[in-house]
């Protein structure tokens, strides 16, 4: 009854989830897959989606420094939505 154990290559957080590329310990695939911010800094099981093996992944804190890039993503939506009002007097 070996489970699998998936782990985390690399990630990123969006606004509404945590974006993870993991990596298989039973078939060697690599797969994304998301989570509910709300799962940040935990260890969570769910089967591979590749070979269906049951395992867990261990998932990352948001940083402080990724916090900082939200704040200036934000910063940047706001430049390009002003682009767009240019768009429509053309
Ligand atoms: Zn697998």
């Amino acid at each position: 009854m070996a489970s699998a154990i998936f782990r985390v290559q690399s990630h990123k957080f969006s606004q509404d989830n945590i974006e993870t590329t993991l990596v298989c310990s039973r078939c060697d695939e690599v797969f994304s897959k998301e989570f509910p911010l709300d799962l940040e800094g935990q260890t969570i099981e769910f089967k591979c989606p590749v070979c269906g093996a049951p395992g867990e992944a261990d998932l990352p804190y948001k940083s402080a420094e990724e916090r900082e890039e939200f704040e200036e993503d934000f910063e940047e939506v706001e430049e390009e939505e002003g682009g767009e009002d240019f768009d429509e007097e053309y």
